[in-house]
């Protein structure tokens, strides 16, 4: 990746930090050839601070780490686009993102895939999906599986309602699974766009 640090006076490279599940934009920070080689290096977003004037790693003292799944140079190379996990609220303010008053407006899915990434640190004993988690990748595909043969045999029956039930059980623990893979809805739906593209 060849970074056009030059373009800066201060040669320091904006780089925007998307949540990879959520696809939420979480916060936007500098980096210089340290920072990035820093952040190579150790997994976890690492800017340098204009205000503290040195590397500073994102949840130092909050614990809060963004953990990188993905940094992406944008068309000319001089910006980044750094895909990572959140490990707990990004905004110093205790928001999820810095820019939570614009991020509100949600689709259910994308809203229903947070409740859900929520439920995995949840109580089993308060929670169906946390249970679900606990019990592992297995147990869930193959709840997957269960819920893709009652689709199945609702299909072939005249009720309208209970093909709908099956088919919102299919989805939700279809969601659960994606979840529990590292995915959502929308790296499943990437995949079908880059599909389309070929065609
Ligand atoms: P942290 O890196 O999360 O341990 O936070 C350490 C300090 O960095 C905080 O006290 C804030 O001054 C600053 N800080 C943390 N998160 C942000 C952010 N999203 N945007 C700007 N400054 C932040
Ligand atoms: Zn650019
Ligand atoms: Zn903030
Ligand atoms: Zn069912």
């Amino acid at each position: 990746m060849e970074i056009n640090f030059s373009k800066y006076a201060d040669g320091l490279v904006p780089a925007v930090v998307q949540d990879s599940i959520t696809q939420k934009v979480l916060m936007l920070g500098f980096m210089n050839e340290a920072a990035i080689a820093q952040t190579n290096a150790t997994g976890k977003v690492t800017f340098y601070s204009r205000s503290k004037q040195r590397l500073w790693t994102k949840g130092e003292e909050s614990g809060n780490f963004l953990l990188v799944k993905s940094i992406l140079a944008d068309c000319d190379n001089d910006t980044l686009l750094i895909k990572a996990e959140p490990l707990g609220p990004v905004c110093h303010t205790g928001t999820d993102t810095c820019w939570a008053e614009t991020n509100r407006k949600e689709d259910f899915l994308t809203g229903l895939e947070e409740i859900i990434e929520s439920r995995r640190n949840a109580s089993p004993e308060e929670s169906y999906v946390a249970r679900l988690f606990q019990k592992g990748i297995n147990k869930i595909a193959q709840k997957v599986g269960e819920e893709a043969v009652e689709v199945v045999i609702e299909a072939k029956d005249h009720d309208e309602d209970l093909f709908k039930n099956e088919a919102a059980d299919l989805l939700f623990h279809y969601l659960i699974l994606l979840n529990a893979k590292g995915f959502c809805l929308q790296d499943i739906v990437d995949v079908l766009a880059k599909r389309h593209e070929k065609k």
